[in-house]
């Protein structure tokens, strides 16, 4: 039986290596294409030996060269934890740009369907909460965010281009803060930060005085949403989400609790234009794909936990 082929860019990411392991389970032939900027084949290694995978190590800003039949790619390649993206901040417009670029050309090429992962910092610091796809956003482009935010809408607008002057087949889903196994110990991000942080028995730090929220979503309910946008007709973007909203502060506390640990909370400085506010808006993705979040965030962060703990 014939099995289709889908090139995951970024696929030794965190995001990218669930993916694969999704396309792989639903009977799909899956090609990583990575160069491990910020990814790891540690996150791939249990596909080695896989006979429907294949992994090759590529910078995707650079022409891609994949020979037969591709039907699905999925544009996932770009450093996404604040940290990483300030690190990487040339790498990160140059993928959300030319990488981006690059993986719509092979798409056109193979007439493959494209999907662009990107993401709720296109609505920037947001005036509208919770936010709904309509939404145009609030941006600051020369901030130091605006290398990943900008890269990120001129990814959207590069996809919608493609789809309406070259008959591309496109999706864009906006994914909203995302956590699971598989993410890196040290890349930043609040939920990382905070676990590592506990189980070593470090303060944790909080930036600014924790009123900022942000939704969190367990990556098994944010992979089951990409695949269900990939499988429909939707071209515009879907935002994938879980909307269960919490304060940065009460966010540590309940890392604190559900770890035992009798760390501190300490208050530094808030990073320039950290959003106030982040909660996705999913009804279109309730109407569109019948999805909604299963994995609450006392389940999540307990699977999580019991990860990092093993890394620690
Ligand atoms: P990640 O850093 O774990 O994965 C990104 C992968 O892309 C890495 O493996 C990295 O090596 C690879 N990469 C970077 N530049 C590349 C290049 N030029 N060529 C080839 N590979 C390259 O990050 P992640 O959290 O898995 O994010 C994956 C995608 O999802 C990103 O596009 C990100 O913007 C998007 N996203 C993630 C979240 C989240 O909460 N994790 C939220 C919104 C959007
Ligand atoms: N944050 C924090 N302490 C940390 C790391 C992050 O207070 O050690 C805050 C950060 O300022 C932001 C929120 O937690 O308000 C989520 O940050 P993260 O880097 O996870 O993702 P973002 O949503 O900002 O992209």
């Amino acid at each position: 039986m014939y099995k289709p082929t889908a090139i995951v860019t970024g696929g030794a990411g965190f995001l990218g290596s669930h993916l694969c392991d999704k396309l792989l389970l639903e009977g799909f032939k899956v090609i990583a294409v990575d160069n491990l900027l910020t990814g790891s084949l540690n996150n791939i290694s249990n596909l080695f030996g896989n006979e429907n995978f294949s992994f090759v190590k590529h910078d995707v800003t650079n022409y891609i060269f994949i020979p037969g039949r591709v039907d699905f790619i999925l544009h996932f390649a770009s450093p996404a934890s604040p940290i990483d993206y300030l690190k990487f901040p040339i790498q990160t417009l140059k993928v959300g740009s030319l990488g981006t670029h690059k993986a719509l050309g092979l798409a056109k090429e193979k007439k493959a369907r494209f999907l662009l992962a990107s993401t709720s910092e296109v609505y920037g610091d947001p005036s509208i909460h919770p936010q709904s796809e309509d939404y145009w956003g609030n941006v600051n482009p020369i901030g130091p965010r605006g290398v990943y935010d900008e890269a990120k809408r001129f990814a959207e607008a590069l996809t919608m281009a493609y789809n309406r002057y070259h008959g591309v087949d496109t999706r864009i889903v906006r994914i909203f803060n995302t956590y699971g196994p598989r993410m890196r110990l040290d890349d930043g991000r609040a939920l990382p930060a905070f676990v590592g942080q506990a189980l070593r028995g470090e303060d944790l730090t909080v930036f600014g005085d924790g009123s900022q929220t942000r939704s969190f979503c367990y990556v098994s309910d944010l992979v089951d949403g990409i695949f269900k946008l990939l499988m429909s007709n939707e071209i515009e973007p879907v935002n994938i989400g879980n909307p269960a909203e919490i304060t940065i502060k009460q966010f540590a506390e309940e890392v604190l609790k559900i770890t035992g640990s009798s760390s501190k909370i300490i208050y530094t400085e808030l990073p320039v234009d950290d959003p106030k506010v982040r909660q996705p808006n999913i009804e279109k993705a309730k109407t569109i794909l019948g999805w909604s979040p299963l994995v609450d965030r006392q389940k999540g962060l307990g699977i999580t936990i019991e990860y990092f703990k093993k890394k620690i």
